[in-house]
């Protein structure tokens, strides 16, 4: 069986973004849900938290991302969802 999966990463070449994570290169080690101004980078266009695969975060930072957003969100700081 081909692994399609395989195929698709290798022919879409992809974005290419900074593959560092912005907290590891900035030093930041608590995210600041009320700073929402730099947790609106990590959101999709309908206020998604966007994949590490897209943003380059690292696993802790992911973490601590996706909770201070989820916080942001509780506090009406960041949508839900946009329509
Ligand atoms: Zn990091």
């Amino acid at each position: 069986m081909i692994n399609t999966r395989m195929i698709n990463t290798r022919t879409t070449s992809g974005l290419q973004k900074q593959k560092q994570c912005f907290f590891c290169t900035n030093g930041i080690n608590e995210i600041d849900y009320k700073d929402t101004k730099s947790l609106q980078r990590f959101l999709s266009s309908y206020a998604k938290i966007l994949p590490r695969k897209k943003t380059g975060t690292c696993a802790k930072h992911q973490r601590k991302l996706a909770q201070s957003v989820k916080r942001a969100r509780h506090m009406a700081l960041i949508p839900y969802t946009t329509r």
